[in-house]
């Protein structure tokens, strides 16, 4: 056998034992129910909701699409955030634990699949489809469609963009989670995504351990924006978590000082 056969079949041979050996540590099993195979099978995946009741993250004041209300929209750069899920949800918080802490790189590609499907349920929200022509309910959708912010009539134009990580921290840990989440996203909806424009050019202390004030002011001047003037065209940004909403707010200050339209935020869930 050639010298660079050999030295193939023993690589391949070290692969598997290292897969093995990884599977023998972390053993690919349901968040949910632990069967193995997956992160989230089948049947927890079909048993996941969406949250239901969207929120103004200034005041809690309930509404459809999570936008500032009129009241707080002059504190905030970004025009809303939607919250797909639960924190709560013993499964989606497991796998946002897991993603974060253990490295779980995989499990993300299953969040990222899950904020794709939360995008189109909230899209079809304001489609009148043909239940609501029988019954009558036209004129009284189009009338709602004037409180139905400018985005999701022409969200799959806008750009997905993932919270950066300090590229110190992203080499320590090995990935960006959001970008990982965003990347799924982008890739089931059909989106344009950059990931490499929007970076965190100052290392600050985590934002874990501080308050919310505390947290506006330590993130102030942490974003840098290094690509073209975005010319009005609305951004998603995604990220695992929201809090106070600081973080997502900063980078929405940065992308519309470079051009940005509506700036939205889509996180898995409020922790
Ligand atoms: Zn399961
Ligand atoms: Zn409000």
């Amino acid at each position: 056998m050639p010298p660079f056969k050999k030295i193939e079949k023993l690589r391949k041979r070290l692969n598997n034992l290292g897969n093995l050996a990884l599977g023998f540590i972390f053993p690919i099993e349901c968040f949910g129910c632990g069967r193995e195979g997956s992160w989230i099978c089948g049947d927890c995946y079909q048993s996941l909701e969406f949250k239901e009741a969207q929120y103004c993250l200034g005041c809690k004041k309930e509404n459809r699409f999570g936008e500032f209300c009129p009241s707080c929209e002059q504190r905030y750069f970004l025009d809303g955030i939607l919250i797909a899920g639960d924190y709560e949800n013993e499964l989606l918080s497991a796998a946002i634990k897991h993603i974060k802490y253990h490295l779980v790189r995989s499990a993300a590609r299953e969040l990222g699949k899950y904020l794709a499907a939360f995008l189109v349920n909230e899209i079809n929200k304001i489609k009148v489809n043909a239940v609501d022509l029988k019954a009558g309910r036209i004129w009284e959708k189009l009338e709602d469609t004037q409180n139905v912010p400018g985005l999701f009539f022409s969200l799959r134009e806008a750009l997905i963009i993932p919270v950066p990580l300090h590229p110190r921290r992203e080499r320590s840990r090995g990935f960006n989670q959001s970008a990982l989440l965003a990347k799924t996203v982008a890739g089931r909806m059909a989106m344009d995504m950059d990931s490499g424009s929007l970076s965190r050019v100052k290392h600050k202390t985590p934002q874990a351990k501080l308050g919310e004030k505390e947290r506006r002011k330590n993130v102030i001047g942490s974003f840098g924006w290094k690509g073209e003037n975005l010319k009005g065209r609305s951004v998603v940004l995604i990220d695992d978590v929201v809090t106070t909403g600081s973080t997502l707010n900063e980078c929405a200050r940065v992308l519309k000082e470079n051009g940005a339209g509506e700036v939205w935020g889509l996180v898995v869930a409020k922790g």
